[in-house]
């Protein structure tokens, strides 16, 4: 069976004005659904035609002859990933045992924060900025293209697209401005907390 697009957790102008239905409109209506249809072509005929996503995209890491697949299956599911990282009702303190979990890490909320920021804001050219738990320690990690916390043995919490067209049409080349809203207005905390258990 085809991989397929899932649909937004959302309406598409849900989150406006932090990031647009225009944004939406191209981000998961284009860019999201080109790499679904990507995979479905390179995969087509194949034994991982029929396997579940996780699985091509381990199977495809870090082998030069299967990159095509590994980043078009590991952008499909960092998509995924990040339309559930926000939330109309995001941004915010997390609270409880995540609260804990991030103040022991980084001091204070604030200080995980404000790191989160700059590592997104630092990350040169395309990529993505996590948080992940690494051996139960909360870690903040930067991936680049496609690369994916799922390869690297670590539990993805939440994530943030630092690629251009996640923020360009919104915030042009104010990428660190894009991860203020983020952590403002978007972050979905109790998505975090669901995958840290
Ligand atoms: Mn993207």
């Amino acid at each position: 069976m085809p991989f397929t697009l899932p649909p937004l957790p959302y309406a598409p102008d849900a989150l406006a004005p932090h990031i647009s239905g225009q944004t939406f409109a191209f981000h998961h209506g284009k860019h999201h659904q080109a790499y679904v249809n990507n995979l479905n072509g390179l995969v087509q005929g194949t034994p991982l035609a029929d396997a579940p996503l996780e699985d091509v995209i381990r199977a495809s890491a870090g082998k030069p002859d299967q990159a095509g697949v590994f980043n078009n299956a590991a952008q499909v599911w960092n998509h995924t990933f990040f339309w559930n990282s926000l939330s109309p009702q995001g941004g915010g303190e997390p609270t409880g045992d995540l609260a804990e979990r991030l103040t022991k890490a980084f001091g204070s909320v604030a200080a995980f924060k404000d790191q989160f920021k700059q590592a997104g804001a630092t990350l040169f050219g395309s990529g993505w900025v996590w948080l992940v738990a690494d051996q139960g320690t909360l870690k903040i990690v930067k991936t680049s293209n496609a690369d994916t916390p799922l390869v690297h043995g670590q539990k993805a919490l939440v994530t943030c697209d630092v690629w251009e067209h996640a923020y360009y049409l919104d915030y042009q080349n104010r990428r660190p401005d894009f991860l203020q809203a983020f952590l403002d207005h978007l972050i979905n905390w109790d998505f975090a907390a669901r995958n840290l258990v």
